[in-house]
């Protein structure tokens, strides 16, 4: 089959932090309504190289893309705006807010940014909010804070949030992390439906078993490098990968 078009494109990224070359030409393209995930040992650079797709940190050297378009002077405050969502590896809410009032600034940061200001105006919840709490079943904490949730939990919030901003491209970077199975395989099946409704995502998980089930392709990185892509289990099965990131 024809590959779907890149929704987004990244080219020999490099990222060096002084002398550390965090990524060192690294790419990767985001088919349209696929899952790509990311497969790599720690400190090989994912997270870095989320924050250059995601503008949060500058480009060393290599192009960035979305529907063909270079959009590497964009801010990344307008990169919600422009349909590109993404969680962060470590769980970033605003503890004095409701689970509800958090995931409604993401819909706000969709919507433009007047940010807390602009909802405390708002008396009607945005339909985006709602469906991004019902799809990841957070219902019954929507008054809760932060504090009060499981670190599952927490972590399901991030998502919502990214969500509301009703993305075309959604990127979550160890999404899974402290989750028990039961809560990794839901994730997973969110994932899931989301790609079938046509959302193109890129997940970087530590899970292998969870990247194989979830992913319509791998790339697996290493040093700030590509090591090999393609489909799942033949990724998995590489030599290179299997003693890069599995230790044998
Ligand atoms: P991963 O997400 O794959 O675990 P990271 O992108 O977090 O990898 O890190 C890649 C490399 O870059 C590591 O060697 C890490 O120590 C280094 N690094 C990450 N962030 C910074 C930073 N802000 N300043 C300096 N070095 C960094
Ligand atoms: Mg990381």
């Amino acid at each position: 089959d024809a590959a779907p078009p890149a929704v987004l494109e990244a080219q020999d990224v490099a990222v060096h932090y002084g002398g550390v070359k965090a990524v060192d030409g690294f790419g990767l393209k985001l088919e349209a309504g696929r899952i790509c995930g990311i497969l790599g040992p720690n400190g090989s650079g994912k997270s870095t190289f989320l924050a250059a797709v995601t503008r949060l940190v500058p480009l060393t050297r290599g192009r960035l893309m979305l529907d063909g378009e270079e959009y590497h002077n964009t801010p990344a405050a307008s990169l919600a705006h422009r349909g590109v969502a993404r969680t962060f590896q470590t769980v970033r809410l605003l503890p004095d807010l409701t689970v509800l009032e958090n995931i409604q600034l993401g819909a706000d940061l969709r919507a433009g940014g007047g940010g807390v200001k602009q909802w405390f105006r708002r008396t009607a919840v945005p339909e985006a909010v709602e469906e991004a709490i019902e799809r990841t079943g957070l219902g019954a904490v929507r008054s809760a804070r932060p504090g009060e949730l499981s670190y599952g939990m927490a972590r399901r919030v991030e998502i919502a949030r990214a969500l509301a901003t009703r993305p075309r491209v959604l990127l979550l970077d160890e999404p899974t992390a402290g989750m028990n199975q039961a809560e990794r395989r839901e994730v997973s099946q969110l994932m899931q439906k989301l790609r079938d409704e046509g959302l193109t995502q890129l997940l970087v998980e530590h899970d292998v078993p969870m990247m194989v089930d979830t992913c319509d392709r791998l790339v697996a990185m290493k040093s700030g490098e590509l090591v090999t892509e393609g489909a799942p289990a033949e990724v998995v099965r590489d030599p290179a990968v299997q003693e890069a990131y599995l230790g044998k």
